[in-house]
């Protein structure tokens, strides 16, 4: 069986590929263009498969795959036990942040201990992030589309992912607090690490090379 690196599609797959190329391993097939999931390389031993990115982590955790790379935000949602996270990429970089309407005066609202609505897709980092500030929330579910949340009345806030800023801006909503800063790891198989150490690991350091 060869090696295999799961992906999602989008941003991590296109961030990756120069990491791989610069061990000179190229994905013989171009995601999309192709309906393929599972995609050959030009080594025999190592294979790409293509999952959601938020499926990668339990594609890595239950060896359907040895390795993969996730997000940050992912590996906290998904829970981090169990998987080995040797390296940050330093690849598909932002962050975390909450965000409110323009005319909504968050600051006054945590100061008079309001309970603020807050709906968001990572509801594990929004919950210890107000938690950590004291700040009672209600948490409202979502998996898209955060920014039309307060637009709505859905919610007085959001948690999302912020790079440029320009999403929220179209959207008339402010970034009121920064929470973290994200970028995706490269996350291993603990099983495979031992049974498989040497292409394992050679494939680590393929990584660890191209970052440094
Ligand atoms: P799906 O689209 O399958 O629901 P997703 O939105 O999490 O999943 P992507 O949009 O490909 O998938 O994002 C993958 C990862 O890239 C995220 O987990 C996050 O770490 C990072 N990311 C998300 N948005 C941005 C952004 N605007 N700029 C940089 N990195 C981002
Ligand atoms: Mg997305």
């Amino acid at each position: 069986m060869p090696i295999t690196l799961a992906l999602s599609k989008g941003r991590i797959f296109d961030d990756t590929l120069p990491l791989l190329a610069s061990a000179g391993i190229t994905v013989l097939d171009d995601p999309e263009k192709s309906r393929k999931l599972i995609l050959a390389t030009n080594r025999p031993d190592l294979r790409v498969v293509l999952v959601r990115a938020s499926d990668v982590p339990t594609y890595v955790q239950y060896g359907g795959a040895d390795l993969g790379v996730a997000g940050k935000d992912v590996l906290i949602e998904h829970g981090e036990d169990g998987l080995y996270q040797p390296l940050d990429l330093k690849i598909a970089r932002c962050r975390m942040s909450v965000a409110v309407r323009a005319d909504f005066d968050y600051a006054s609202a945590v100061r008079q201990g309001s309970r603020i609505r807050v709906a968001t897709k990572y509801t594990q980092i929004a919950r210890q992030h107000f938690a950590d500030k004291g700040v009672h929330v209600d948490l409202i579910k979502l998996y898209g589309s955060m920014e039309l949340a307060p637009l709505t009345g859905l919610a007085d806030a959001i948690v999302d992912l912020v790079s440029t800023g320009s999403t929220l801006k179209a959207n008339n909503l402010v970034e009121v607090e920064h929470i973290m800063d994200i970028s995706s790891r490269l996350v291993v198989n603990q099983a495979a690490l031992k049974l498989r150490r040497e292409p394992v690991r050679a494939l680590i350091d393929v990584f660890a090379k191209a970052v440094s």
